[in-house]
């Protein structure tokens, strides 16, 4: 068993990473202030072909393996969790869903504009009565002569405030149920479809995040993403990548509470010696450090089976719901180590611990990721 990243894949780490700490975090302040994701950030990052991902070549990509994906968003994390999961959506669910499910003609519609950042991807299947329960939406997309007429509304969708193209879930045959939900494009300006509402919140402040509102929002039957009544195997399909998005989000804010607090505790001198030398805050960090580790190797192993081709339900949730009580514990324990300090504005802290909780909510919260471990296992 190999337990290493090849040479190819520690040279994209150290591309990504030189990129993160010297583009992203200049503007990792402004865009946590402003709850606005940088439009100048957006375009640099398609230029450099970090919207593209998870878009091959021939679609105007940049394609690379699970393992590269999740140290991008790693290492972006680890700069600007906003931005990471901003990125992680777009790629996996926005640019995913296409790629996997759309035909070739929507593949060259829209895949280059996306990987180019030209226009940004989301992911819309949560709606104010269906959140943990996916299953319940109550959106429909009626079948009209060559076209569909959606009405409902999607809520807490992330990208929702910048993006062009939305996959959005919807019921085609709503006496079906679940197996009446279908994956339609939908683009803003389709008449009839509006951005109701902007949400202010306590993390992830620039990750902007939407509700959505269709009113006989017409679009053509060709923008249907595989066939019709496959909607809900698709959104779940697409969240095993995009739970491994997450996880490596909650990965990379971990990590830089850890590092944060390495720093921060050999240099702070109390009762004449650094607050290092105390034992009670190396346990801290030692504990820290084996779950980040720990967290790491469950964020490859999904990314790795994923690479096989194999299935990584399991594998995904897995990584996610240790991860993110990872990235919880770590940046409160980061606070407890940086003492008043980590309390005010003026220092990056009480960023990583905003940020950390979300990651145990969205794509599934923690309960969900036990439901669907729990099932995997035959329960
Ligand atoms: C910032 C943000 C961005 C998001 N982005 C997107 C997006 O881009 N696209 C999208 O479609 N959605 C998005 N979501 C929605 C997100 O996936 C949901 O919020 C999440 O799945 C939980 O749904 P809910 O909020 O309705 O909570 P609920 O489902 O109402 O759950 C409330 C609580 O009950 C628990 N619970 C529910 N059912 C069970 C059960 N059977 N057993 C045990 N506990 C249970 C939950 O774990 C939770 O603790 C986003 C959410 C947020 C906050």
């Amino acid at each position: 068993m190999k337990l290493e990243l090849t040479k190819e894949q520690e040279e994209f780490r150290n591309k990504v990473r030189d990129f993160a700490q010297n583009v992203i975090a200049k503007y990792a302040e402004e865009n946590d202030r402003t709850g606005k994701l940088s439009q100048e950030l957006i375009r640099k990052m398609g230029d450099a072909g970090y919207l593209g991902l998870t878009v091959p070549k021939e679609y105007g990509g940049n394609l690379v393996d699970n393992i590269c994906y999740a140290i991008a968003i790693e290492e972006m994390a680890k700069v600007c969790a906003s931005t990471a999961i901003s990125v992680a959506v777009h790629s996996s669910l926005g640019c995913g869903t296409i790629l996997y499910y759309g035909s070739e003609e929507l593949k060259k519609k829209y895949l280059p504009d996306l990987a180019s950042g030209r226009k940004i991807g989301a992911f819309c299947l949560t709606e104010p009565n269906a959140g943990s329960d996916a299953g319940a939406i109550q959106t429909t997309a009626k079948p009209e002569g060559d076209g569909y007429v959606l009405n409902g509304e999607k809520t807490f969708i992330l990208n929702g405030p910048i993006a062009s193209v939305y996959t959005v879930f919807a019921l085609t045959q709503p006496e079906l149920k679940t197996k009446g939900i279908s994956a339609i494009v939908v683009e803003r300006d389709a008449p009839g479809f509006s951005i109701s509402h902007v949400f202010d919140k306590l993390g992830v402040r620039a990750a902007e995040t939407a509700k959505l509102k269709f009113e006989n929002t017409r679009v053509p039957k060709t923008n249907l993403l595989g066939k019709e009544g496959e909607g809900f195997k698709i959104a779940l399909s697409c969240l095993d990548g995009g739970r491994i998005g997450v996880a490596a989000q909650a990965l990379g804010i971990a990590e830089i509470c850890l590092e944060s607090a390495i720093t921060y505790a050999k240099q702070r001198v109390q009762f004449g010696q650094p607050i290092s030398k105390n034992q009670g805050l190396q346990w801290m960090i030692a504990e820290m450090a084996t779950r980040i580790e720990a967290a790491r190797l469950l964020v490859y192993n999904a990314a790795y089976h994923r690479d096989m081709g194999r299935r990584v339900t399991k594998e995904a949730s897995m990584a996610k719901l240790f991860a993110s009580q990872c990235a919880v514990d770590a940046s409160s324990l980061c606070m407890q180590i940086h003492g008043g300090y980590s309390y005010m504005k003026e220092y990056p802290i009480e960023r990583y611990y905003r940020d950390a909780k979300i990651t145990q909510i969205y794509e599934g919260t923690s309960e969900v990721q036990r439901i669907v471990i729990s099932n995997t296992l035959g329960l």
